[in-house]
Order: C-alpha cells, then sequence, then structure tokens
C-alpha cells in the first residue's frame, strides 16, 4: 500500500518470514516447552528444529543463567508485563558449548503461549566483557597514576623548599664575602629551586583537577572572569593590557575550576602579549546547541596552526623559558577542566596575529 501499511499477512506469508529469519523464532507454552521453532536455530545452536520440540526451555539454560531467566519468564507468564526485550542467558549448543542468546518475547495469554525472536550474542557479549574489563583496568591504573602524581609532587616541594633556603640563607651569611661568579652560581641554583617549585606545583594542580569531583553550582559566568582578572591584577597593571568583558551568560559548572580556567587563558593572552602592541584582550560568549562557547581573544604573538593541537599536552611550550616564563602545564589543566565539564577548548587565530582560544561547555541545569 502507498502508505506504507500492508494487509494483514496470511499464514503462508508468515512462514516465509519465519523460515527465512536468521535469527531464531520459536513458541513455548507457558510451560517452557518448546512447540515451534525456525530453521535458524540449526545455524545458531547446531540442533534441528524437531530436536528441540516438546523439550522444556529450562534444559538448555546454563545453571548459572537458570534462576534469572525463571523469574523473568515467572514475569510475563503472571502477566505484571506481557513483554521482554534483550534479556540475556547462556543456552546449550549441541557441540556442549553455550552461546550467549537475547531474547525478545511477547505472551499471549489466552492461549498460554510465549512468541520470541532470539539473537546470537555471544561474539557482541564477548566483546563488551572486553570492553568493561579494559574501562575497569583503565579507570583502576588511572587512579594509581593520579595518586602517584599527587604523592610524588607534594612529597618534593619539602626538599626542594630544603635547598632552595639553604642556599638562600649561604648567600645571607656570606654577604659581601663571595666573589662575582659565587653569587651568580648561588642566583643560578635559587631561580632553578623556584622554577622546580612552580612545575611541582602545576602539577599538583594538574592532578587534582583531574582527581577531585567537581561541584557545580548555577552561577553568572562573569564573576569567575573577574576574579580571574583580579588575581591577575598585577600582570594586567605591568602590561597595561586592555581587557574586555563582553556580555556572560550565567552556567552550571565548578566555579573554582571555570575561575582557575579563566586565569590560566587571560594569564596568557598576557604573557604572550606583542611587543609592538599593547596587549587587547577580549572575553567573550555565545550560545550554541545547549552550550556556551566563551572566547578569550589577543592581539598577541599567535600560535603557529601546526601546533594548535599540540599545546595541550603537559609540558608542550613554543616559546624558550628566556622569552617567556612558564612551565608548559597551563593549558593541559585548562584542557582537563574542560574535559571534567565535558566541553572542548581548541584555539584559532584572534586578534592581528594573535590567539583566541574557545571552551564548549555544556549549559547545564539551573539547580535550586
Ligand atoms: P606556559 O604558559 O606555562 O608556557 P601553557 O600550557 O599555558 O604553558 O601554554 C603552552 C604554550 O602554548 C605556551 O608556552 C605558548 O607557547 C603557547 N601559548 C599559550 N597561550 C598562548 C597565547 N595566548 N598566545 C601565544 N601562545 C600561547
Amino acid at each position: 500500500m502507498r502508505d506504507g501499511t500492508c494487509q494483514p499477512l496470511v499464514a503462508e506469508e508468515w512462514d516465509k518470514f519465519f523460515n527465512l529469519s536468521p535469527d531464531i523464532m520459536c513458541v513455548t507454552g507457558f510451560d517452557g516447552c518448546f512447540k515451534r521453532m525456525s530453521p535458524a536455530v540449526t545455524a545458531v545452536l547446531g540442533y534441528a528444529a524437531a530436536d528441540l520440540l516438546d523439550r522444556s526451555c529450562r534444559d538448555f539454560v546454563h545453571p548459572e543463567d537458570l534462576g534469572r531467566t525463571r523469574d523473568e519468564v515467572d514475569i510475563i507468564v503472571g502477566g505484571s508485563r506481557t513483554a521482554t526485550q534483550f534479556f540475556r542467558n547462556r543456552f546449550l549448543h549441541r557441540d556442549g558449548s553455550f552461546r550467549w542468546l537475547e531474547w525478545h518475547s511477547n505472551t499471549v495469554a489466552k492461549d498460554r503461549l510465549i512468541f520470541s525472536v532470539v539473537r546470537d550474542v555471544t561474539e557482541q557479549t564477548a566483546i563488551e566483557e572486553r570492553v568493561q574489563l579494559y574501562a575497569t583496568e583503565l579507570e583502576r591504573s588511572n587512579a594509581e597514576l593520579q595518586q602517584f602524581a599527587y604523592v610524588a609532587s607534594h612529597d618534593l616541594q619539602e626538599p626542594l623548599r630544603a635547598v632552595a633556603g639553604c642556599v638562600q640563607m649561604l648567600h645571607e651569611r656570606n654577604a659581601g664575602k663571595l666573589d662575582e661568579r659565587s653569587v651568580e652560581l648561588i642566583d643560578h641554583a635559587v631561580d632553578g629551586a623556584k622554577r622546580l617549585q612552580a612545575l611541582i606545583n602545576d602539577l599538583l594542580s594538574l592532578s587534582r583537577v583531574g582527581s577531585k569531583g567537581i561541584t557545580k553550582t548555577w552561577f553568572d559566568s562573569r564573576l569567575a572572569v573577574e576574579k580571574a582578572v583580579a588575581q591577575l591584577q598585577g600582570a594586567v597593571e605591568e602590561a597595561s593590557a586592555t581587557i574586555t568583558i563582553e556580555m556572560m551568560p550565567h552556567l552550571s559548572a565548578d566555579f573554582v575550576q571555570l575561575t582557575q580556567l579563566f586565569q590560566n587563558l587571560i594569564g596568557n593572552a598576557i604573557k604572550f602579549r606583542s611587543h609592538e602592541r599593547r596587549a587587547d584582550i577580549r572575553i567573550a560568549a555565545r550560545q550554541e546547541d545547549g552550550m556556551i562557547v566563551f572566547s578569550v581573544s589577543d592581539n598577541g604573538i599567535g600560535i603557529s596552526p601546526e601546533y594548535y593541537d599540540r599545546i595541550f599536552g603537559v609540558f608542550q611550550r613554543l616559546n624558550s623559558r628566556r622569552e617567556y616564563s612558564g612551565t608548559g602545564i597551563g593549558l593541559a589543566i585548562c584542557k582537563k577542566i574542560v574535559e571534567r565539564h565535558e566541553g572542548r577548548i581548541w584555539v584559532e587565530a584572534g586578534i592581528e596575529g594573535g590567539s583566541t582560544f574557545r571552551v564548549a561547555i555544556p549549559v547545564g541545569k539551573h539547580m535550586q
């Protein structure tokens, strides 16, 4: 028919489907005995259809699945639910092995019959089990790694502080007695210790962002941007940077982490400013398909497109330490924050050859 509906099928036509289906089709009585079995059973389970007639389904179900299977049958036979879908159990193959079957069944109470379409999902189940195993293993090793990163960075801080303190004391106690080269060497040692300290602190922040749960609240994102700018006040003044904050939306996110994200992005926009012009930084947001897309644009030194992905990795820096200080962890922290919010971060060309970092985060729900 033209509208896609058909005349009811006659028995002969039903038989065609019954014989053609690669999935097993069968009719079972409420007592669990097979009354009709499609020929697909031979390809799936090795039996001739006739072998199974009048045999109870329970004789073939794996002993460990028997309880669940009985419960499921009792539910549909009892009538509290008339259908079952995606029910899985293991069924004895003629060769003695077990196959995973997935049952989609419906009852006709007046005839005390169960109609089922049964699919062999042995391979699919094995793959799902393997994926589950990998996921569990991955979660375990991730947690272990995070714990290691946390402990290592935490425990490294103490001896480092001691080294930096001793060198500094050495300098103070010998003030005036040291030659120029010795002072220079002490300065190098202090500088190295400070850099290591910054590195460890950033690694600690990275591992904290990854291991701590996020606390979402509904807030005005302008507050997070303003707090980030306030925390960067010294750098903003030193660079005489202009910071423009456009309309900012409300969203559901972790306030502390969003503030840290803006602090890293705006901090970078100030740090990587061009020597040729005053830093002009613009923070904006737009809403798109349930996501807020924030942007932090600068007119700084810019980033070559071939590094657009790489810079979000740990320790990836494009400039020398002498030119621009830093640990190369800031953007990795941003990426982790965004991922924890099920969002995405990327970079594009910005104003006057500068960069624009974009962050898409789901708006989330307004919770009271
Ligand atoms: P850090 O700032 O400590 O070097 P980040 O992870 O924050 O580390 O940034 C990684 C690298 O990406 C930086 O070293 C720099 O080369 C580049 N980068 C980041 N932000 C900007 C920016 N706004 N403009 C130009 N380059 C940037």
